[in-house]
Order: structure tokens, then C-alpha cells, then sequence
């Protein structure tokens, strides 16, 4: 089996309800589907994070990267990423690594495809034929009560806050939450690195006091040394990843135990090949797993959901209660939904390859570049 055409797709579309994190309101999303065909007739899907030009993503595969994946084995994930990744000379990061993640997805699928299995039995870990979800989010300034009786109705027993006004005011939320939610009902607080050191510890001991499970990115994930220093004076775990594009990356988080919980997004941290690797170190560590979905689509939810249901380390799945048609639209049959949800879980797909079925008219009606 030879990879004989590598095919990209810029998307881009206007949310129906803006997400409002610290960083600001997100009004428009886009990511970028790479789609791979082989010789013997078969077809992978991949897709890059692309939060901003989705077309650069999609000249970058093109005029860079689909060049040396002609006439390739699928098979041969780990020595294509090498050479993929040696494309950038020096340190890694940037939107090479989300493109060789939408790359690395498409080859998963197809060789799962090849051998008629779901992805997760080839990853050969556990295989959930469920795994467990928590609600993401309630943002920032939206009304705590309203949002928790619409999540809990939804079937959700882990619910996740967005914070990023004052450490006061966040504070008193948090205690809302955690009133309206009941005392079974596990929470999670999401800062957007909008804190400095000292605010995040505020923050951190009223999550404490209210049980809360992760403080995630409390400070900028460039501040390492804040990040041990903030995780030995917090008495509640701290979570990171989905802003980390190698397990190289991540590495010193997870090995100093300054994180509690490591979140790559598959479609960022260089896909599933690379995910596999940091997933394997955190278990090493005692660290759990909880893949970022955040405003991805449907191959992201998919490739999430079978990481999750092989990984010996999983928490929960992210899984987004603000609508988009980038997860509900673009499969047939699109996976990891907030309506899936029962009793706190969402069926991992038993299909060949990612288990999902592109409806390649929809995705023609969300390119960018139309
Ligand atoms: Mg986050």
C-alpha cells in the first residue's frame, strides 16, 4: 500500500454563540482537513488545528509536506513524522506540528482502515467501549446557575468553568458552581493563562475549598519555573498540554509533577503518533490524561475519543456544550457529542479506522477559500 494523493481543506464558519475565554470572544473558527488516498483505494482524514489562516496550513501540507509523502507506506507513521519534523531545523513548534498532526491523523485512519479495526485496538492499549466526558464550558460572564441545570440535563457529571475576571469575583463564581452543582458533581477551572503566580494560588486555594479537580493554565505555558513553583504551593492539581505541540515539550511538566492532568489536542500536539508518546510518559508519572477538543472539529472529537479509550491514564474526554458546526456537521455520523452523553460517558466508535464518515458536500460549503 503506497500513499498516492494528499488533498487539504482551509474551512472556516461564524459560531452561533461566541466563545468567550479570558483571551477575548471567538466570533469565527476555521481549521484545516487533510485528506490522504492510497493506491489500494483507501481514504484517511486528518485535521490540523488552524485557529487563525487555515489556508496557510493548507499551502504549507501542500507545497511542503505532501511532496514526501508520495509513493510512502501509511504504515510507517513514526519514520514519516521524523522526516515530516525535520522539515524545521531547531526546537519544535508552530503550525508545522499542527500540520504534520493532520497528516499523522490521516495515516492512523487509514492503517486502522487496512487492517478493519477501530483505531484504538491498533494503539494496543485498554479499549473502552465507553469513556468518560466532562462538560466544556461554562464561560466566562455567562450565568452559573442556568448553565449548570442546561449541562446536568444534558447527562454531564463533570463540569468545567471558564475564569478570567478578578480573583474576587471568579472566586465567587467558583462557590456558585459548586452550590448549583451539587456535592457529587466533579468541577474544573479553566484560566486561559490569564493569571499572574500570585492570583493563580488565590484561585487555587477557593477551587480547593470548593473541591475543585484541575486548575488548567493558570499562568502563561511558556512560565515553566512558575508552573513548579505554583504547583508545589497549590493544594489542588494543576492541568496543561493543550498549548504544548511535542511530548518533548511537555516532558519537564510531567516528569517535575507540576502537572496533575496533561490535555494535548490531537490535532495540535503533532497527532496521534506523537500524542501516543506523551500519553505513555504521563503514565510513567502518574499523570492523567484528558484530551482538548476546545473549537476542533469532528475528526479531533473522533481521534480524542479513541486516544482516550486506549490510554491506561484517561480521566475524561473533553467534550464542548457550545454548538459548532465543525463537530456536528462535517461526519455523517459525528462522535462525542454533548447530546451522546449517558450517565457522564459517550460510545467510543467500533468502525474501521476513526469510526466516522466525512460528508464531503458540507465540506465543500465550509471552505475558506470558496
Ligand atoms: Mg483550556
Amino acid at each position: 500500500m503506497k500513499i498516492r494523493k494528499v488533498t487539504t481543506y482551509p474551512l472556516s464558519l461564524s459560531l452561533e454563540r461566541p466563545q468567550v475565554t479570558s483571551q477575548g470572544a471567538y466570533n469565527r473558527v476555521s481549521i484545516c482537513l487533510v485528506r490522504i488516498d492510497t493506491d489500494d483505494g483507501l481514504c484517511g482524514i486528518g485535521e490540523c488545528l488552524a485557529r487563525f489562516g487555515p489556508g496557510a496550513y493548507a499551502r504549507l501540507i501542500d507545497d511542503l509536506l505532501a511532496p514526501a509523502l508520495i509513493d510512502r507506506d501509511p504504515h510507517a507513521v513514526k519514520e514519516i513524522w521524523d522526516d515530516l519534523r525535520s522539515k524545521l531545523n531547531g526546537r519544535s513548534g508552530g503550525i508545522l506540528f499542527e500540520a504534520i498532526a493532520g497528516i499523522d491523523i490521516a495515516l492512523w485512519d487509514i492503517r486502522a482502515k487496512a487492517l478493519g479495526v477501530p483505531m484504538h485496538r491498533l494503539l494496543g492499549g485498554i479499549q473502552r467501549r465507553r469513556v468518560p466526558v466532562y462538560a466544556s464550558s461554562i464561560m466566562v460572564g455567562e450565568d452559573v446557575p442556568a448553565a449548570v441545570s442546561r449541562i446536568r440535563d444534558l447527562g454531564f457529571d463533570k463540569i468545567k468553568i471558564k475564569v478570567g475576571d478578578t480573583v474576587s469575583v471568579e472566586s465567587a463564581r467558583i462557590a456558585e458552581l459548586r452550590a448549583n452543582a451539587g456535592p457529587e458533581c466533579e468541577l474544573m477551572v479553566d484560566a486561559n493563562y490569564i493569571y499572574d503566580e500570585h492570583e493563580a494560588l488565590q484561585l487555587a486555594e477557593t477551587a480547593f475549598e470548593h473541591c475543585v479537580r484541575w486548575l488548567e493554565e493558570p499562568i502563561n505555558p511558556e512560565n515553566r519555573d512558575g508552573y513548579r513553583r505554583l504547583a508545589a504551593r497549590s493544594r489542588i492539581a494543576l492541568a496543561a498540554g493543550e498549548s504544548e505541540f511535542t511530548a518533548h515539550d511537555i516532558a519537564d511538566l510531567i516528569t517535575s509533577g507540576a502537572i496533575g492532568y496533561v490535555q494535548p489536542d490531537v490535532t495540535r500536539h503533532g497527532g496521534v503518533t506523537e500524542c501516543w508518546r506523551t500519553i505513555t510518559l504521563a503514565d510513567i508519572f502518574g499523570v492523567r490524561f484528558a484530551p482538548h477538543v476546545g473549537f476542533s472539529g469532528a475528526v479531533c472529537a473522533a481521534a480524542g475519543l479513541h486516544l482516550a479509550a486506549a490510554a491506561p491514564n484517561t480521566y475524561a474526554l473533553e467534550c464542548m456544550v457550545t454548538p459548532s458546526a465543525f463537530r456536528e456537521t462535517i461526519a455523517l455520523d459525528p462522535v462525542g457529542l454533548c447530546h451522546q452523553v449517558e450517565n457522564g460517558t459517550v460510545e467510543v466508535p467500533q468502525g474501521p479506522g476513526l469510526g466516522i464518515e466525512i460528508d464531503w458536500p458540507q465540506v465543500e460549503r465550509l471552505r475558506a477559500d470558496r
